[in-house]
């Protein structure tokens, strides 16, 4: 299951509801902040998060809405909070210019707190444990190398407790074994196969995240049958024109490309303070019914249904 967390919900300029781009992807243990837009270290406070296991930061593309909360973010971790490292991926032009607000402008030759790495990230898969993957793949947006991030659980079979407990395998090393597919021997000789105690493959979901985007086309493959699209809806179509000229997605736009890629669920962000949240609502939901409008501090959950 992943959990996603918005912290800041607004385009461009943040409104008195909502902040400036981000959000905080979470899998177990894992945290996965995406963008950082200005204010996001007092969203993360607000929300509960903390600053803890935040070493994971993957930003969309080097718009300031997007990124000059890294600036705040390293001056608190200058004072007061630490982190062991911090792992900022993204495309070239992003890191460039965040390179510049972090070395040039926050720190000035001082040294960081902790390690900061800048990750060049190309199309493919950039993070992956045992349980899941995180991929990155090209958004068409203003600017070079706009990226989105898919997050991917690996597809497993659950293990069984109740059927190694009448086969009498002992809890330790053996179950382990039989969960990573080995066959194992007891101490009576019997041989318990991973079939005898594991059940039917239970496929993991997917989260696409796509940030600022000009366009839907080349989005679809990707986004294919996700369990949940979040992606920006700068725009409604009355304004289609002005979404083309400012390279920014239509509500509707983004409600036809959950229908085309059958997504299970799509969450609209980057909202602008020219729409009421209603009206944006009732674009999408008049094409795709399982659709929303995300809220700062609005949490999801993306979990297989059983
Ligand atoms: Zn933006
Ligand atoms: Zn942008």
């Amino acid at each position: 299951m992943f959990e996603i967390v918005f912290l800041g919900t607004s385009a461009s300029a943040p409104s008195v509801k909502r902040g400036l781009s981000s959000q905080m992807v979470k899998h177990n243990e894992y945290r996965f902040l995406i963008d950082c837009g200005e204010g996001t270290q007092r969203q993360i406070l607000q929300s509960g998060l903390g600053f803890k296991h935040l070493s994971h930061i993957l930003i969309t593309h080097g718009h300031l809405d997007h990124i000059l909360g890294l600036a705040g973010l390293l001056s608190t971790f200058m004072r007061w909070e630490t982190i062991d490292e911090m792992n900022i991926y993204g495309g070239r032009w992003a890191l460039d210019r965040i390179h510049d607000l972090l070395f040039g402008v926050v720190l000035r030759g001082a040294q960081p707190p902790m390690k900061i790495m800048l990750h060049e990230i190309k199309p493919g898969v950039f993070f992956e444990n045992e349980d899941f993957t995180v991929s990155s793949f090209s958004v068409h947006h203003r600017g070079a190398d706009c990226l989105g991030f898919k997050f991917e659980e690996r597809s497993r079979r659950p293990f069984l407790p109740e059927k190694a407990e009448t086969l009498g395998v002992p809890a330790g090393p053996l179950r382990r074994d039989l969960v990573n597919g080995k066959t194992v021997t007891l101490d009576d000789g019997r041989r318990i196969r991973p079939d005898d105690v594991l059940g039917p493959l239970k496929p993991g979901v997917w989260l696409v995240h796509v940030g600022d985007a000009g366009r839907t086309e080349g989005l679809l493959e990707v986004c294919r049958e996700a369990d949940a699209l979040v992606i920006e809806a700068t725009y409604l179509e009355s304004e289609a024109d002005m979404a083309q000229q400012f390279s920014h997605l239509t509500a509707k736009q983004a409600a036809e490309l959950a229908v085309q890629a059958g997504v299970r669920q799509l969450i609209l962000t980057h909202i602008s303070r020219r729409y009421r949240e209603k009206d944006v609502l009732t674009e999408v939901q008049a094409i795709f019914p399982n659709a929303s409008v995300a809220r700062d501090f609005d949490v999801y959950q993306i979990k297989q249904i059983s």
